[in-house]
């Protein structure tokens, strides 16, 4: 029968490879905790209309990445390509933005129909933090110290901190009246995307990953020239906190990302290592987009990393994870000892409730289940067979621990293996 494929940039996590997913979801819920932001968890889908309104009708993302369809009543729906927008719409939808304050989390899978590639997927996978009604730039900040102490408790190292002011939307009409001006004179040396956003959003020119562009953009208006008072003000405070804080980055005047919704703040975490996928985690913030989607206008700021680049990184710098090995492989040969064997396991669940104890099911020799036991990686082999169910009593072999192989009582067995293992 012909097989079914699975999905172009979409990609099974298999065991061996979800122990790092999980240490660094484990590790970014640890510092959540520890920084008061809350999980909010929004759906996968939604209206197609709140992404372009969001992100903005001249991007990337909206303009051809988004899965966008029809569902059966005819509305169009689109699979979240980022996490903000459906934040932002359920901070509104729940009311909770009147006279509050308040610090989320969320993590979860995103869609984007890129062109796949080492670290570019199309169902990839974001941890992202937002914080509503805070002025910053102390907020600001704090997220990214935030962002800094994840990249410490993980080990990776190499990376870089980028940061901008894109201003207000008024001192960035005054740029984007200069920078109409200036790739309307080079307009010839433009690709077909950059022509088409000079009249849309000629800020996303900025973002062009196009390297035949790359030095026209260097020579274009910058935002920082344009810049209004308080935003300038905005973004010293954000440099001084990170400076008090020893956090090093340098200022990226280009530096514009791909969504329109941002003001003010904006960073990008980049490594050297990939080529064109640098960026590790970006963020910004987004004072206008609550008041654009038709909520209370609510100062907003957030970020998002990507994890299959972190645990790409982690593997890079041989900070690999590994699965933890079961403490305990359960031999049980024999019918009967099977039986019992089952009940004994459950007692010891019950007896040690972080036992990791993997049941020799399915049958086989003893010497089968001793290989399984061995690949197993478990310290500590119990050995039921059909005359120790009958005299009550299991075996208990150390595979990686000292000693010797003894015979113990079923009922002394929860209290000899917790001994055995130091299990809390
Ligand atoms: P890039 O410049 O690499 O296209 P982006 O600016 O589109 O990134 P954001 O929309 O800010 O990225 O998303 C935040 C993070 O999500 C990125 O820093 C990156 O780590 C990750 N990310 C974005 N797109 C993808 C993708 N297609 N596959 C895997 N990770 C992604
Ligand atoms: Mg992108």
């Amino acid at each position: 029968m012909e097989l079914i494929a699975p999905i172009t940039g979409m990609n099974d996590v298999l065991p061996e490879k979800a122990a790092a997913w999980q240490y660094v979801e484990r590790l970014a819920r640890e510092l959540f905790a520890a920084y008061g932001y809350e999980e909010l968890r929004v759906p996968l889908l939604e209206q197609t209309a709140l992404f372009k309104r969001a992100i903005g009708e001249f991007t990337d993302i909206v303009e051809k990445e988004m899965f966008t369809f029809e569902d059966r009543s005819g509305d169009s729906l689109t699979l979240r390509p980022e996490a903000t927008a459906g934040i932002a719409r359920a901070a509104i939808s729940n009311g909770l933005l009147h006279n509050q304050r308040h610090r989320f989390y969320t993590m979860g899978p995103m869609f984007r129909g890129e062109r796949p590639q080492k670290g570019r997927y199309r169902q990839f996978h974001q941890i992202d933090a937002e914080a509503y009604g805070y002025a910053g730039p102390d907020v600001d900040a704090e997220l990214i110290l935030l962002s800094a102490r994840l990249w410490k408790r993980l080990g990776i190292t190499g990376l870089t901190l980028e940061i901008n002011s894109l201003g207000t939307p008024e001192s960035r009409r005054v740029h984007r009246a200069a920078l109409v001006e200036y790739f309307s004179r080079h307009e010839s040396a433009l690709d077909a995307d950059s022509r088409r956003r000079l009249g849309g959003n000629p800020l996303r020119i900025l973002d062009s990953k196009n390297p035949a562009l790359a030095e026209l953009i260097l020579g274009a208006p910058k935002l920082a020239d344009y810049l209004d008072a308080e935003s300038q003000a905005h973004f010293d405070g954000l440099r001084q906190r990170l400076d008090d804080s020893g956090v090093a980055y340098t200022v990226n005047p280009r530096l514009v990302r791909g969504l329109d919704y941002y003001t003010r703040t904006v960073f990008e975490w980049v490594t050297s290592a990939w080529g064109a996928q640098n960026a590790v985690c970006s963020g910004g913030r987004y004072d206008g987009l609550v008041g654009q989607l038709g909520g209370e206008p609510t100062q907003a700021v957030g970020w998002a990393l990507g994890i299959e680049r972190v645990v790409l990184l982690l593997e890079e710098q041989g900070r690999g994870v590994v699965a933890q090995p079961p403490h305990v492989f359960f031999v049980m040969v024999g019918a009967a000892a099977e039986r019992l064997g089952l009940r004994i396991a459950e007692q010891l669940r019950d007896a040690h409730p972080t036992l990791r104890l993997e049941a020799g099911l399915g049958g086989g020799s003893f010497k089968s289940q001793f290989r399984r036991a061995d690949k197993s990686g478990a310290a500590v082999a119990i050995v039921l067979g059909d005359g120790e169910a009958e005299k009550g009593v299991v075996a208990l072999k150390p595979l990686r621990l000292g000693g010797e192989q003894a015979e113990v009582g079923i009922a002394a067995l929860a209290g000899r293996l917790g001994e055995l293992l130091e299990l809390g």
